[in-house]
């Protein structure tokens, strides 16, 4: 009896590997041509679930904070443990306090406190949050290694063709991500661009988040002088590239942070579809065929873990109960 698995995207991946470390067969069909080419090809990779409550429902936090842990283990030697920083220009200190209020987790910092975490930013920032509980990662090494981990557990591949012959499987998992959009009710897109910087200008070692009253946006490192700069929040379907506008607000963040940042090299920009609920949480759908892990939105690297287990509990509990009843 093998479970399909519909996308190989992070909520695919976890699933894949939470249903086989459960002992159950799986096959995970990618219609691209390679894993995690959809919207987790374009994720920053923060595991901040204290930063996220920020505009999260307390679930999203709750769930999250096992996250670290979880790929930790999945992806050995990946998750990097050096909190978030979030900082806000002097006219926007009230937005650090907003920020503040609405999250845990973290500690104020002042000026020394900032260059001390920070070296490359001494002098320009007076105030900041430091949330030291959390983490990031790679999201394309991550997935990577997931990939990895599901095949030394058995898992097999199937790439370059959508998944349609669910009935020779015992069940489905369907992690179509954007891609379901328009088939589960309720669920649709929230547009995300972002760009990677290079300069050996500017150093930082964790993800740093700027606020600001429009456009709240971060950068993290990736190392050897990488910059994943996001994110865009836009209530919209279309994955075309960014537009000028967005590169934009994402440079002037940038160059806000450091100016440095205006002598880097654009190296890529992108552009993810957030599939999303109207309560921004994901969701277990019961489905005709299965199951489907829905509704990742900005927290796919955050929150697969959790809905992975989930799913894959919910999984074993009615192959279990089907071969009780077979017997
Ligand atoms: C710019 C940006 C920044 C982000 N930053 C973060 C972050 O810092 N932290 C975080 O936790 N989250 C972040 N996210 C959110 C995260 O990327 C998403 O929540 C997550 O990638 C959604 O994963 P998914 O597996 O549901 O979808 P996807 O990654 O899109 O995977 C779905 C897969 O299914 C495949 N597929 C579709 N239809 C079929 C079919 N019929 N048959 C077979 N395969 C199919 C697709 O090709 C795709 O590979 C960010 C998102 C964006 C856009």
């Amino acid at each position: 009896m093998t479970v399909l698995v519909k996308g190989a995207g992070v909520a695919g991946l976890a699933t894949a590997l939470e249903l086989a470390r459960r002992g159950i067969s799986v096959e995970v069909v990618e219609h691209r041509t390679d894993i995690g080419l959809g919207a987790s090809h374009w994720a920053g990779g923060m595991l901040a679930p204290y930063c996220e409550r920020e505009a999260a429902e307390e679930i999203v936090m709750t769930l999250g904070l096992s996250a670290a842990n979880w790929w930790d283990e999945a992806a050995p030697g990946l998750v990097q443990r050096r909190g978030t920083l979030v900082l806000a220009n002097p006219r926007d200190l009230s937005d650090l306090k907003r920020f503040a209020s609405r999250t845990r987790g973290h500690r104020w910092l002042g000026e020394d406190a900032i260059a001390e975490l920070e070296p490359d930013l001494k002098g320009r920032f007076g105030t900041g949050l430091f949330f030291s509980e959390e983490a990031h990662l790679d999201p394309r090494q991550a997935l990577r290694g997931l990939y990895q981990a599901a095949r030394q557990l058995g898992v097999s591949f199937r790439f370059g063709e959508k998944a349609n012959d669910a009935g020779a499987y015992a069940s489905v998992v369907d992690c179509r991500g954007p891609q379901a959009i328009g088939e589960i009710e309720d669920m649709r897109g929230v547009r995300g661009e972002m760009l990677y910087l290079e300069t050996t200008e500017v150093s930082l070692s964790r993800p740093v988040r700027l606020l600001h009253p429009r456009h709240p946006l971060y950068i993290v490192p990736r190392g050897n002088g990488l910059f994943m700069l996001g994110a865009t929040m836009i209530e919209a379907e279309d994955d075309g590239p960014i537009t000028a506008r967005s590169m934009m607000e994402l440079l002037n963040t940038a160059y806000a942070l450091h100016p440095a940042f205006a002598e880097a090299r654009i190296v890529e920009t992108g552009t993810g579809i957030r599939p999303a609920f109207p309560d921004n949480v994901p969701r277990l759908i019961e489905t005709s065929e299965g199951l489907a892990v829905a509704g990742m939105h900005r927290h796919g690297f955050l929150l697969a873990p959790a809905m992975a287990r989930e799913a894959a509990e919910r999984l074993t509990t009615t192959h279990a109960s089907e071969r009780r009843r077979s017997a």
